[in-house]
């Protein structure tokens, strides 16, 4: 292990930094101290003969460090080197670094087993933490990237330059695919942050990677050395060009629906619903699942070494669950287990273990909580969000060594509203419903993990709640999670008023899942289709059940995703028949849409500057005709026995619908000669997503039988705003009136030839969208199949007559907040009056 030397003009100053430093490492760690002069060294001063003594008897073969206070510290330490033999200075270094914050950094990388160039750049950098918090990014100007020493140069070295353009930076999941692919290669990759000056750090480790804390438009300087360096580079490069530049994995909630004034303190919504109950806490058991050591630090490694892979392998388990259930999540999950195996929180762990003596609980702790602790420090407030997974996963861990208690469910012994700082994703998904009425944190947002679990599991939930604390324990809280209000001890108006609109919300969830297979039939008689959108087989089954009339939306990504060959054509026989036999009624089909957000591993892409408006949907379709026709026969042949029809993404040109006419009868006509039994004549559309579309929607129509709307894209390409951009969720917004407008353009565009219309994007399972849509003259949605029983029992509520006036209001507004506000109040008073259905007795 590289030791350290520290030279002070004080004895007492030398011996108190090597306290400091002992109690961060371990008693035995080797560091000498040369301060002061005269008998016992108690006066001031530095003397370079016994600088030279201590460094000759202080034994470390990997290289000494040393560190000075100020003035003729440094001249005594200078020449203290000249005193000694040159064979011997060869592995001492003066560090430039300050005394306390240099000797801590420096020796708690030599613990890890840092060489010498690597303590003495930890050493360096000991300040920068210090000055960026006091200062701001302007720290990182005191050192820059370049001016710091690389390792010793090995013969082979590859290297490039690189700007991040994803909106969230190196986030965890790029990062994750990073030190995926570094790992595959001997050489040594190491990651600079050439814009914050932050780096080198090993590309290997997950967790020095976010001590980066990259950010969009960073400067990344990737240096790779070794043999297979070339092989590295080149790995990392694709990599950097796939996974770093333009991308967004984050897929946002919808806008929260603000349908009644703030009353209450607010603070932020997380998932929908009333709760009104006792505030409780749950147990605090982290201090029972701490212990000493009860073994010898091989056994106790082997305990933790046996937890981190149980909990590794119960995430793939859930990983493979779950995926699909909410988009990003698993990638989330991946980059959490990625944790577990970190190679340098490995060396940490060790070290602790077999150095200080630690126990398996107690070294866990200590260095999950410090990786917790840098996420928490960053800027990033996507990157901070990310230190509640560190957190989950070290208490997981902690459970599993004291004998796998995690899966025990939160619950009460009476019902009421959880309080908690944060939850844990492991934490949300055992909740009991019937006990955790709501919950309440006081940090976290919406995109958080446990927010996604919650809205799955109906429980209404609360974030980033300041107005509320430990000391309101007990007392009664009241809660709106689509709204994000919190009422302390609120008075009997209040509760009175929420429990009507709890009672109001309740029943109609009721009412809307009684009658979820029925027909949903406005009071004034019009019949809305509501259809589902649909990605796998798991979500046509949860789409019947919820009592989808059908699918509106088959995305058949999922035929092509995750995979490093084309399916064959009866790969997608079989798998589209699958999700046939899962719902009954029309499955509209959509041929591959991928490209931009959804690469596809084997159809290699040129690099666009603009992803978005480069070649993806119909337009790489084009590009690979082979593919796409076996697409086409196969999505013929499937529904050789159920109603299919086929839809085309990304269409901007008349001509291009044509082209893709001409190669699905082309696809007929093949399965025609060979006498394979197919789908033929079928209903044929398009993708409504691109404003050029929507305004030829009139020209479309005339080759084609209908239209489905994708807002999500419609959106985007209007408000010139990237889908799944945090930063513009502002503009992301499907009821802008400019978006309405184009909508309303193509319905009339369809009606002049009677075609059908459907609305397919996201914003159809908004119930204040839905009714707008509907008011535009739209009688087909396709929503999320597990919104499809409440969008029905919407319009069950609802005279289609108003909506139209509504809408008509709507188009001319000025922005997106007027409309919610218009469509918002007519729900509202809909709902708490109770109208009856045209035509019908009741009094
Ligand atoms: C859309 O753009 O609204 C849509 C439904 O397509 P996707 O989200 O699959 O791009
Ligand atoms: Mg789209």
């Amino acid at each position: 292990m590289v030791g350290l030397v520290l030279v002070s003009h004080s004895r007492k100053l030398g011996e108190s930094v090597r306290e400091l430093v002992l109690q961060m490492t371990s008693r035995d760690f080797p560091l000498a101290v040369a301060s002061g002069v005269g008998e016992n060294h108690e006066e001031l001063g530095t003397d370079a003969v016994h600088i030279a003594d201590v460094l000759q008897k202080l034994e470390c073969p990997e290289g000494v460090l040393v560190l000075m206070d100020l003035g003729s510290a440094v001249l005594s330490a200078q020449t203290a080197l000249e005193l000694l033999d040159t064979s011997a200075t060869k592995s001492i270094r003066l560090s430039p670094a300050p005394l306390v914050e240099g000797a801590i950094a420096a020796a708690v990388c030599a613990q890890a087993g840092g060489s010498l160039d690597e303590v003495a750049l930890e050493a360096a950098l000991g300040l920068a933490a210090k000055q960026q918090q006091l200062q701001g990014e302007t720290a990182a100007e005191v050192l820059s990237a370049e001016e710091r020493p690389l390792p010793a140069t090995p013969a082979e070295t590859a290297e490039f330059v690189l700007t991040v353009e994803n909106p969230h930076g190196l986030h965890a999941r790029p990062a994750a695919a990073l030190v995926q692919t570094a790992s595959r290669f001997s050489s040594s990759c190491e990651v600079s942050n050439l814009t914050s000056g932050r780096g080198p750090v090993p590309a290997r480790s997950l967790t020095s990677l976010a001590l980066l804390q990259v950010r969009k438009g960073d400067r990344l300087k990737i240096v790779c050395c070794g043999s297979d360096c070339h092989a590295a580079f080149g790995a990392i490069r694709e990599l950097a060009d796939t996974a770093f530049v333009g991308k967004s994995d984050v897929v946002l909630p919808p806008p929260p629906v603000m349908t009644f004034p703030p009353a209450g303190a607010r603070s932020f919504p997380g998932s929908d619903g009333i709760a009104i109950g006792p505030l409780v806490m749950p147990q605090a058991t982290e201090l029972t699942l701490i212990d000493e050591p009860s073994g010898t630090p091989a056994e106790e490694l082997a305990k933790l070494t046996a937890a981190m892979k149980s909990i590794s392998d119960e995430i793939r388990r859930t990983t493979v669950r779950d995926s699909g259930k909410a988009p990003g999540s698993a990638a989330i999950l991946e980059a959490q287990a990625l944790i577990l195996a970190d190679a340098v929180l490995m060396t940490k762990l060790r070290s602790l273990l077999e150095q200080d003596r630690l126990s398996a609980t107690r070294a866990w702790k200590t260095v999950t909580d410090q990786l917790a602790g840098q996420y928490e420090a960053m800027v990033d407030p996507y990157l901070r969000e990310r230190a509640v997974d560190v957190r989950d996963i070290a208490r997981r861990v902690l459970r599993q060594i004291k004998g796998g208690e995690s899966q025990t469910r939160i619950s009460f012994p009476s019902p009421g509203i959880l309080f908690t700082d944060e939850l844990l994703p492991s934490e949300a998904t055992v909740c009991d419903p019937s006990m955790v009425l709501g919950v309440i944190t006081a940090k976290g947002s919406a995109t958080s993990h446990s927010a996604i679990i919650l809205r799955t599991m109906g429980i209404p939930m609360v974030v980033g709640a300041t107005c509320i604390g430990q000391a309101d324990i007990g007392r009664t809280v009241a809660l709106d999670g689509s709204t994000g209000e919190v009422w302390i001890d609120p008075d009997e108006q209040t509760i009175a008023k929420l429990k009507s609109r709890q009672e109001v919300q309740l029943q109609r969830k009721n009412r809307a899942a009684a009658a979820r297979s029925q027909a949903a039939v406005t009071l004034d008689g019009t019949r809305i289709e509501v259809l589902a959108n649909v990605g796998n087989v798991r979500e046509a089954a949860a789409a019947a059940e919820n009592g989808a009339d059908g699918v509106g939306l088959l995305r058949t990504e999922f035929l092509f995703a995750s995979r490093t060959q084309a399916p064959s054509e009866d790969e997608q026989v079989r798998a589209l028949r699958e999700i046939y036999a899962s719902i009954a009624g029309l499955v509209i089909v959509r041929t591959l849409d991928v490209g931009a957000d959804k690469p596809l591993a084997f159809l290699r892409q040129p690099e666009e500057h603009n992803p978005y408006l480069g070649v993806r949907g119909i337009r790489l379709s084009f590009q690979s005709p082979d593919l796409f026709l076996t697409h086409l026969r196969a999505i013929l042949r499937s529904g050789a026995e159920h109603e299919i029809w086929v839809m085309f993404p990304m269409i901007s040109l008349v001509d291009e619908a044509q082209q893709a006419l001409r190669l699905l009868k082309q696809a007929h006509e093949q399965l025609r000669e060979e006498r394979v039994s197919h789908a033929w004549p079928v209903k044929r559309g398009v993708m409504i997503e691109v404003p050029s579309a929507a305004l030829v929607s009139e020209q479309l129509a005339e080759d084609l039988d209908f239209f489905s709307i994708g807002t999500n894209d419609l959106t985007q390409y209007t408000m010139a705003a990237e889908r799944g951009n945090a930063e513009l969720a502002q503009l992301q917004d499907a009821l802008h009136p400019a978006v309405l407008r184009l909508m309303k353009a193509v319905v009339e565009g369809a009606k002049k030839r009677n075609r059908h219309v459907s609305v397919c994007g996201d914003a159809a399972s908004d119930p204040l969208a839905a009714a707008i849509f509907a008011g535009l003259g739209i009688r087909s949605l396709s929503v999320r199949p597990r919104r499809v029983a409440e969008i029905k029992g919407l319009f069950r509520e609802l005279y289609l007559a108003e909506l139209k006036a509504i809408a008509s209001e709507a188009v001319i507004c000025k922005d997106a907040a007027a409309v919610r506000s218009l469509i918002g109040h007519y729900i509202d008073r809909a709902a708490t009056t109770g109208r009856d259905p045209v035509g019908s007795n009741r009094s």
